[in-house]
């Protein structure tokens, strides 16, 4: 067995595709301790710095005392707490939707929405771009399965129309995770509204960071429950702890409380992180000045990389790709980032197409101009790696 293993993986090695984990010590922060170095990260997720917020840890550790650590069983059978019941309560009145449900992370949130509210006689529309949790949610679900270009509406509205499906289920992220640019919520709505199917927004990225009160595209765009049926946030990200959400209608709601098997079979998110999130999603209301530090950040940065002809990709959000195309050339900018003090993540097939990996820059509220100074320093220095091969060699 080994042996075959070892091939595949020295195949993965070969065309520059190995994934590494890095250990750190201690919490998220703008500066990361990797084997004893502080290491200025720019590829966390934890968009307004929550994730070791004083009064998150202390709502976690006080909760803990309350509650254990443990959820201890599915939230069907006794692991359903007062804690969560709470949180639930306070995301749907965030969202403005008549309920909310808990899922222990957003990858089984996307998984057990998918695959609950479809049949084999049904039809999925997916944007090609989505996050691997969607597609694999209609992959699992036995309903036809298409994908659309990239934000391309007119060609998912005529499949939409020559689609015969009983249920039709249109599936976006609202912030897509490897580009930073965002799905027009309006358009989708209307298209999907047009033709009778139903749409689903992820928007795990866009929580917390977009519109006034940090409502997310839904926010952003204005959409209702009428707009937007079905609509997942993750608490990993921006809320800096960790599970997911699904909010709107009740009837939406206790379908997947009796069908979705992620939520059905799975022991519940820890009582004491729901404690926290609530801390955290009361911080996202009050705190305003987060969103407009990571606003100020992404408009310093885009500045900047415009300044130096980078080739930045179109994101107006807390994610900032900088494209480089060959897999090789985007390690090897990581790698010389590293050693100049920074972690830029590169990114590469298949989370995103051959032929456009890129570095992946994302910005936190915790993040000053100085920090952005010494990226756009570093990223200046090794401009000319940015170029692909063979225009270097012209
Ligand atoms: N949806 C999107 C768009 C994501 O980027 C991610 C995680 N990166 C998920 C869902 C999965 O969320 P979780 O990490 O909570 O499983």
């Amino acid at each position: 067995m080994d042996f075959a293993l070892q091939a595949a993986l020295d195949e993965r090695a070969l065309s520059h595709l190995y994934r590494k984990r890095l250990t750190h010590a201690g919490p998220q922060k703008p500066f990361l301790q990797v084997g004893g170095e502080p290491l200025l990260a720019f590829c966390s997720n934890d968009y307004l710095g929550l994730a070791a917020d004083p009064q998150v840890v202390s709502a976690l550790t006080k909760a803990a005392h309350e509650y254990g650590c443990g959820g201890g069983a599915s939230h069907l059978v006794c692991g359903h707490s007062q804690a969560h019941h709470q949180l639930e309560e306070e995301l749907a009145e965030f969202t403005g939707r008549e309920r909310a449900l808990l899922f222990s992370n957003g990858y089984m949130a996307n998984m057990g929405v998918i695959t609950a509210l479809t049949h084999a006689s049904d039809a999925i529309f997916q944007d090609k771009l989505n996050h691997a949790s969607l597609i694999d949610g209609g992959l699992l679900s036995r309903a036809k399965f298409n994908r659309y270009p990239h934000l391309n509406y007119d060609l998912l509205e005529k499949r939409l129309m020559q689609s015969e499906a009983n249920r039709k289920l249109v599936v976006s992220d609202g912030v897509f995770s490897m580009d930073g640019d965002t799905a027009d919520i309006n358009c989708l709505s209307h298209v999907c509204q047009s033709h009778n199917a139903w749409l689903m927004i992820d928007d795990a990225h866009g929580f917390g960071c977009l519109g006034e009160n940090g409502g997310g595209v839904s926010e952003l765009y204005g959409a209702s429950q009428e707009n937007v049926p079905i609509l997942i946030g993750t608490l990993g990200k921006a809320f800096g702890t960790s599970g997911a959400f699904v909010v709107g209608s009740n009837a939406l709601i206790e379908t997947l409380i009796q069908f979705a098997r992620t939520y059905i079979y799975t022991t519940s998110l820890s009582p004491a992180i729901a404690e926290a999130t609530r801390v955290s999603l009361s911080l996202i209301q009050t705190e305003g000045w987060r969103r407009q530090q990571l606003r100020a950040l992404i408009a310093y940065f885009k500045n900047g990389c415009q300044a130096l002809n980078l080739p930045l990709m179109p994101s107006s959000t807390p994610i900032q790709p900088l494209h480089v195309g060959c897999s090789q050339q985007a390690l090897k900018i990581s790698d010389a980032l590293r050693k100049k003090g920074m972690l830029v993540t590169a990114i590469r097939p298949p989370t995103v197409p051959d032929g456009q990996s890129r570095l992946r820059v994302t910005l936190t509220a915790l993040h000053d101009f100085t920090h952005l100074d010494q990226l756009l320093d570093a990223l200046s220095d090794l401009g000319s790696l940015f170029v692909e091969p063979m225009e270097r060699e012209l």
